[in-house]
């Protein structure tokens, strides 16, 4: 018989079983069936004990054993439940109750089968099962679940905090704050804090995901140690964080923790050798006895950050009702704008653009508008952000792109036409395609298009730009560089590609002729582009002096009011004249300085 187990005086485990029917009472195969049994038992993954009626051992197995630290003599045939209870909490295995309190739950008499989790004060979690048998006594079966319940744990964790930064995620704040609201309706105030990184984009996107990630690590533990305990800080996706502040009293308090992240947040990180630089935006929602819905607020808060985004990041903002307001009219444009193109309510205006050299009209920059069924003509400043941001100016430039072309090649002087390309478009589609489409199905020649794009596109540099530039200028198009000047680091941008015209920000202009900066800016410019051998145009002219300055300073092409504001193409014939005329009527040309021999 195997040292692991018991049967003591040799009374029937089965549980009430007639040996002698088992084995006919042949005690050689009575012999034989305990020895299976034993081994079977002993071969158990789980700890098992049987009782009797007065609560003894009458066999146990060494799983049973080794699970709780017991030896052969703690547990063998005869001891009482009570016993091996002791002998547990001799041996500092036992359940996390106090001791008495555990030997009374334990030995507490049951009638039916039963299971139950214990978990022990050495951290493990034990499924104990518990069966009556017929004679009184009952078996019990013991099993080690504390993997699967970490695994569980694990599970549940997962499911409510971000796998990054370990914070709590959405659905866990989202909790939080519906139980912070229930206070606030009793009285106390809350407020919730909507952080949005300024710069992490090109963090990313220069050094890579790993640093990125640590970062946003170091973000994290950054904000941690920065409030309560009793506040949330949670990671809600990419680089947007939230803090609920609990038991505010003033709005002071929430200036203060607001002030407290942005400083903190914008000094130096050290990640993986590189030392990086950002900062940090944040919207403020004060929860009250008049405003306490968690959906509401956060709206609220969100609509703060976009405010404080929008006036030069950095800084925090409190939600007003004004901005509310100003939300709804946007999404209003939204759904205006997804209408628009089906309805074919986007028109063609466009401008003349003058040769300084020839002292005559070369080409039209086609200007969309909006004509509104309710707000009537809308200007670009006011729909092409929206639209930027919700992907529509992918449709809508290709409309812009088919509209021209097909326009000037009903033109009465094949004059060329400039389209403005979008650097979203960039970023999300592939503008070339877009170009060699209008270009295929209108049938003007290539040479006749220009397409003109700004510096915020090279700030991307995950996009290929470069190379979606160079698949247009291989098609034959040409490609400007606009609003010059009023970028970042201007003069590398222009190396980065080979422009064949920039265009002078309006700017620069609108202060000519007595503006000293602008004039050396103009002037510079005029002079980079001489020497890079591409054309320079001056927007904005609207002065017999400013087109003066503009010929003078070495400027090739004026484009401006002073010859014409962008029209619509029916008005096209009479604006060739009216340049014509004006052409006609200037006495001061002499032709762009550079080019003098
Ligand atoms: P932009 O490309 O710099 O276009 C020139 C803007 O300057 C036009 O404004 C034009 O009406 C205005 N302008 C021209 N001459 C003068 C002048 O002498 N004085 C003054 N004060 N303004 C002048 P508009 O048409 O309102 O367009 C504004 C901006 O909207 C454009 O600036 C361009 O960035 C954008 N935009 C217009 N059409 C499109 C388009 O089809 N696609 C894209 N992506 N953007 C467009
Ligand atoms: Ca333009
Ligand atoms: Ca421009």
């Amino acid at each position: 018989m195997s040292n692991d187990y018991f049967v003591g005086d040799g009374r029937d485990i089965t549980g009430g079983h007639d040996t002698d029917g088992i084995c006919g009472g042949d005690p050689r195969a009575l012999e034989e069936a305990l020895r299976y049994q034993s081994i079977a038992i002993d071969n158990m993954t789980q700890g098992l004990c049987l009782f009797d009626s007065e609560q003894r051992v009458v066999v146990c197995n060494s799983q049973y054993r080794h699970l709780y630290g017991l030896s052969e003599l703690d547990v063998r045939p005869g001891t009482t439940l009570e016993q091996i209870c002791r002998a547990r909490i001799a041996n500092g295995i036992y359940g996390e109750d106090n001791p008495e309190k555990y030997i009374a739950e334990r030995t507490k008499p049951f009638s039916t089968a039963h299971e139950q989790t214990q978990r022990l004060n050495d951290g493990r979690t034990i499924l104990i099962r518990r069966r009556p048998m017929p004679d009184g006594g009952w078996v019990t079966t013991h099993e080690d679940i504390s993997e699967r319940c970490e695994a569980e744990a694990r599970v549940a964790h997962m499911a409510l905090h971000d796998g990054l930064t370990g914070l709590p995620n959405r659905t866990l704040f989202q909790s939080r704050l519906e139980d912070a609201m229930k206070r606030v309706r009793r009285g106390e105030r809350a407020a919730l804090l909507w952080l949005d990184l300024d710069h992490f984009k090109s963090v990313n996107d220069t050094y890579g995901h790993p640093v990125g990630d640590a970062l946003l690590c170091e973000v994290a533990a950054r904000i941690l140690s920065n409030i309560r305990e009793t506040d949330t800080v949670a990671r809600l996706s990419g680089d947007e964080f939230a803090v609920l502040q609990v038991q505010v009293s003033t709005a002071n308090d929430c200036s203060a923790l607001a002030q407290r992240l942005i400083s903190i947040l914008s000094e130096p990180y050290m990640v993986a050798g590189h030392l990086l630089m950002i900062g940090v935006s944040v919207g403020i929602a004060i929860a009250d006895s008049e405003n306490h819905d968690a959906r509401d607020l956060m709206r609220s808060a969100d609509l703060a950050l976009y405010k404080s985004k929008n006036e030069g990041r950095g800084t925090f903002r409190y939600f007003a009702t004004e901005m509310d307001v100003a939300m709804q009219e946007r999404r209003q444009v939204e759904a205006d704008l997804r209408a628009a193109l089906v309805r074919g309510e986007f028109q063609l205006y466009y401008q003349p653009i003058m040769d300084l050299k020839a002292m005559k009209p070369c080409g039209f920059e086609a200007l969309l508008r909006w004509n509104h069924p309710s707000r009537g003509l809308v200007a670009p400043l006011n729909f092409i952000s929206i639209a930027e941001e919700t992907g529509l100016i992918m449709p809508i430039t290709e409309w812009v792109l088919n509209q021209a072309c097909q326009d000037a090649k009903g033109w009465s002087r094949p004059l060329s036409v400039a389209v403005n390309l979008s650097a979203v478009h960039f970023r999300h589609g592939n503008p070339a395609q877009s170009v060699r489409k209008a270009l295929e199905t209108s049938g003007l020649d290539p040479a006749r298009l220009e397409v003109e794009i700004t510096e915020s596109l090279f700030l991307d540099k995950t996009v290929h730009t470069a190379a979606i530039l160079e698949d247009i200028k291989r098609m034959g198009v040409r490609i400007s560089m606009d609003d010059f000047g009023t970028g970042y680091s201007s003069l590398s941008y222009l190396t980065a590609f080979p422009f064949d015209k920039i265009k002078i920000d309006r700017s620069f202009v609108k202060d000519l002729p007595s503006g000293k900066g602008s004039l050396a800016i103009l002037r510079s410019i005029a002079g980079l582009g001489f020497s890079l051998g591409m054309t320079t145009t001056a927007e904005g002219v609207e002065t017999d002096e400013q087109l003066a300055v503009a010929i003078d300073e070495g400027c090739t092409e004026v484009q401006g009011y002073y010859f014409s504001a962008p029209k619509p193409l029916e008005d096209m014939d009479d604006t060739l004249k009216n340049c014509d005329d004006k052409c006609a009527g200037y006495t001061r040309a002499r032709g762009p300085k550079f080019n003098v021999v």
